[in-house]
């Protein structure tokens, strides 16, 4: 089977969530199974080395503005095409966001690039290389469905992978004609949103198949409250819509292993985490010792992740004499706030603003327990890291969180199957009470060890992820 991926991002090469953890590992775990993927995405400058060492197996002449073309190498076990158009994607900084944190203005012509330099390789193929499938990720490659149903030609079977519909690529109408787009597509039942055009709805639309990160998800997705006004679209696609758990890369995120850490440690040697957790605090400036759990927070700042709400509990998080690192980047509102935090309850509270792979690594290593508040979680992968690193999760139970955390409530105690805190609703007085639970079996050093332990155990690799995936596409490709 020949699959084409279509994404903004792929972690090792460039990132900015999840998405690109999933592009970077997927892929793999499919190759391994015998499929044959080759993964579409725009050459940043970031990926100018890459480019350097690649080999042009299209030009698209004058495309969308500027010269473009698509450039094959092989890199970290993936097979890449690179769609070389300087024009679009040559520029500093963030790839979604201009310097003063706007979208750059023409993200639609970008991504409306991207989307028709795929639809083409779907179409014509690339030196031989015809893919019977592809799969799509996220609003930046949501027009190729569209583009394939305006060529009217035979086309692949198309898969969209919604990773967050929060992110819906909304431009005015009058980008149509520079898309290249029909005006016959700007319907109700077509790309039109409410006057808009909307690449992910046109994905959404125009797909075969519609996948999201976790079978919560997916439900969630159905209503109103967390479908963004696309809740009824996506009802009216029940029977294609199927919700498929992220994994993580059990290399990268290995504690017993991680070149991160100042000592790698597994099950069997957990004593060894202490090390991490007092250089962890040595980092975030926290007071050594002390009887309490080490939080930890390792996110995105933004509204969505309920961070807000932590703000809200830090007093009642202190006075217990737990303490608290936190790694993150984003709302200045939130940044000043846990800022302010540190020097409020100085040596109980760290904060270090920043995005930070490697330290990352040291505070899932180093602390007990990691907060997830989120108000939605499509998959989430921090407390999959946890999980991994005996990290001990407290999670809202929403999405993808719902799904890989089991509560320690008593039966689950009881049973010895619990691997973590789950809480509900997404409300400060829950966090705090969450967190409470947290300290009082944290308390409980047997107990405590038991759920860390089970909770390393976890199968958290893609494994069982790029097995659905499989099956879909092999279903897809038979029907
Ligand atoms: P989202 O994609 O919504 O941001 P996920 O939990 O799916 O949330 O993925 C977030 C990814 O980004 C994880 O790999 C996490 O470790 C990483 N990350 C988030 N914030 C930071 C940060 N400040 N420093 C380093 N890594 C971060």
């Amino acid at each position: 089977m020949k699959l084409l991926f279509v994404a903004s991002e792929c972690a090792p090469f460039i990132k900015t969530g999840g998405l690109a953890d999933v592009i970077g590992a997927v892929p793999k775990t499919l190759t391994a199974q015998g499929v044959d993927v080759k993964v579409m995405l725009p050459a940043y400058p970031a990926l100018k080395g890459l480019v350097d060492q690649g080999k042009t197996l299209l030009n698209f002449g004058s495309f969308f503005g500027g010269p473009a073309r698509l450039v094959a190498v092989n890199a970290e076990g993936l097979s890449l095409l690179l769609f070389d158009a300087p024009h679009l994607f040559d520029r500093p900084g963030n790839i979604y966001l201009d310097k003063t944190g706007s979208d750059w203005s023409d993200n639609h012509l970008r991504f409306g690039a991207l989307s028709a330099a795929a639809a083409q390789v779907s179409l014509d193929g690339l030196a031989g290389w015809v893919p019977d499938l592809v799969n799509v990720h996220d609003w930046q490659a949501g027009l190729v469905p569209a583009y394939l149903r305006q060529s009217g030609r035979p086309a692949p079977k198309c898969v969209l992978t919604i990773h967050n519909i929060a992110f819906q690529g909304l431009f005015t109408k009058s980008v149509l004609p520079d898309l290249g787009l029909s005006e016959d597509l700007f319907t109700y039942d077509g790309l039109e949103y409410f006057g808009k055009v909307g690449f992910l709805k046109a994905g959404i639309v125009f797909s075969d198949k519609i996948t999201t990160v976790s079978p919560t998800y997916a439900r969630e997705l159905m209503l109103p409250e967390f479908g963004m006004g696309l809740e009824g679209l996506l009802q009216s696609r029940k029977s294609d819509l199927l919700g498929i758990l992220n994994g993580i890369d059990l290399d990268t995120w290995d504690p017993s292993k991680d070149p991160d850490l100042i000592a790698t440690y597994s099950t069997r040697t957990l004593r060894r985490k202490a090390q991490n957790k007092a250089a962890l605090e040595r980092r975030f400036n926290l007071t050594p010792g002390g009887n309490g759990p080490l939080f930890c927070v390792v996110s995105r700042l933004t509204q969505q992740k309920g961070l807000d709400l932590l703000l809200d509990v830090l007093p009642d998080l202190v006075a217990r004499g737990a303490k608290l690192a936190v790694l993150g980047s984003g709302d200045k509102q939130l940044e000043a706030g846990f800022v302010a935090a540190a020097k409020t309850y100085q040596g109980s509270v760290g904060t270090i603003i920043d995005y930070d792979e490697a330290l990352s690594h040291l505070v899932q290593g180093g602390s007990d327990a990691i907060l997830i508040p989120s108000r939605f979680e499509p998959c989430g992968l921090t407390q999959l890291y946890g999980l991994r690193y005996g990290t001990i999760p407290v999670v809202a139970r929403t999405g993808g969180l719902a799904d890989t955390i089991i509560d320690a409530n008593a039966v689950a105690l009881a049973d010895g199957c619990a691997t973590g805190i789950q809480f509900a609703p997404v409300t400060a007085a829950a966090l705090g009470q969450a967190i409470d639970r947290t300290c009082e079996l944290f308390d409980q050093s047997d107990v405590w060890q038991r759920i860390v332990r089970r909770a390393m155990r976890q199968p958290v690799g893609w494994d069982q992820s790029a097995q659905a995936y499989h099956k879909l596409y092999t279903d897809l490709c038979a029907s």
